[in-house]
């Protein structure tokens, strides 16, 4: 495997990088303002606000080892927020097993950012156990609309959501995977009922989402009745090469380097000590171990292959290594990590720490459980019979 860049690929780093300095935000200016136009800015570079959508929908076609280039220099910018529910993970259904109509009608919005999605997919009885969801969609007798009643936990930014992408049961005899369908639902409706749940860290983004008598036009639904298993699952690879979070890692252990060499210790700094050094270097091989295991999956990608089980690995081990990150800031803040939400007392840093640890808890839950991974690592990577 090669992975020294190209005259080309180093022209293209060049490019990137001085389109994210020309284009970073300029303190005092409005941030919404910026934001929307950054993305309009990155479209007229040939579809650089969709990087991952195919070249037919308007991306920008690039290779495996560009998208690693800009998420490298993306993680170190400070690019403007983004949501990954519509844009990598609806999107991609949609052009898979969206009709024509579906695709006119939801892609654009998607794209320009004036639309938050949110991913109805847990359930209260179905997590790691997804198939097992209940959720009933009824088809009308006269075929016009679905009845949808249920309830989906974890539901993140469901509050601030305008659409749903949601999984529900439509045939509940014969295999589990078999009677699911992939419906797309409005949620500022009467039916929709949105509850806050505050996490260990203390924050607000996710929801109990209670659905009652909720009806939902044929027409949203994505591809056929009873084929929603397969076409959400085809997501999961992609969503968890996403979650491991590689090139945020790297950026993020330069950081916790520069906090800790910040923080003094005797004559010199915490970095200089014995066994905060030590805890910090073990991550930094297993980081660029973790970043070795990305580059051979692009590499894989450039054959035209899709993610297969290493992107288990990727999302197993780069997820532990973003709640080590944590651990370690943390840790660099003392007890000042403690004093958790006050403004003013200890280095700035560590006024996030406790609470940054304490949400990075839920990385090795969401988008798979780490176990879960494990199960996909033994079976498919290694092998191994159940
Ligand atoms: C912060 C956060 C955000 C989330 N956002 C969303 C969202 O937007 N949309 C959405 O649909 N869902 C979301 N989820 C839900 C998430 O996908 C589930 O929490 C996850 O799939 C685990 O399911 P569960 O919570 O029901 O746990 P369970 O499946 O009940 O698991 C409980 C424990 O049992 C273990 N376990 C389960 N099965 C096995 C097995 N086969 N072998 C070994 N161990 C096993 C698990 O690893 C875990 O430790 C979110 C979760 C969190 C924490």
């Amino acid at each position: 495997m090669d992975i020294n860049l190209t005259q080309e690929e180093l022209s293209f780093q060049a490019e990137v990088k001085e389109f994210l300095s020309e284009n970073a935000h300029k303190p005092g200016t409005d941030y919404n303002e910026w934001r929307l136009n950054w993305f309009k800015v990155a479209a007229s570079k040939g579809g650089w606000d969709v990087p991952k959508w195919p070249e037919a929908f308007g991306g920008p076609g690039w290779s495996p080892t560009q998208h690693y280039i800009w998420e490298q220099e993306t993680s170190r910018a400070q690019t403007p927020w983004d949501l990954p529910f519509g844009l990598s993970m609806l999107a991609p259904v949609l052009m898979n097993y969206g009709s024509k109509e579906q695709q006119n009608r939801f892609l654009p919005d998607i794209r320009d950012r004036l639309v938050n999605w949110c991913q109805g997919y847990s359930e209260p009885n179905a997590g790691s156990d997804l198939a097992n969801l209940k959720t009933k969609a009824a088809l009308s007798e006269d075929g016009t609309h679905y009845l949808v009643n249920g309830t989906k936990v974890w539901t993140t930014l469901a509050h601030i959501a305008d659409w749903m992408f949601c999984l529900t049961r439509t045939n509940d005899t014969g295999k589990k995977q078999e009677g699911i369908t992939f419906l797309l639902i409005p949620m500022k409706q009467e039916g929709i009922e949105v509850k806050p749940i505050i996490t260990l860290g203390g924050s607000h983004s996710v929801n109990m989402v209670h659905i009652t008598d909720v009806k939902v036009p044929v027409e949203n639904r994505i591809g056929e009745e009873n084929k929603g298993w397969g076409y959400a699952k085809g997501l999961l690879a992609h969503e968890r090469t996403g979650l491991a979070g590689i090139s945020r890692s790297i950026v993020a252990l330069e950081s916790l380097k520069n906090q800790a060499g910040s923080v003094k210790r005797g004559n010199g700094s915490l970095m200089d000590e014995p066994t905060f050094k030590l805890k910090v270097a073990e991550l930094e091989a297993d980081l660029m171990a973790v970043e070795y295991t990305e580059l051979r999956s692009l590499a894989n990608a450039a054959s035209g292959n899709e993610p297969g089980p290493e992107s288990s690995i990727l999302k197993l081990k780069g997820t532990e290594i973003q709640q080590r990150l944590q651990r370690l800031t943390m840790e660099a803040g003392g007890i000042y990590s403690s004093a958790w939400g006050m403004s003013n007392v200890g280095p700035s840093f560590a006024r996030s720490g406790m609470s940054g640890y304490l949400s990075s808890r839920a990385f090795t839950i969401y988008g798979g459980a780490s176990e879960v991974q494990k199960d996909v690592v033994a079976k498919n990577v290694l092998g191994l019979k159940k």
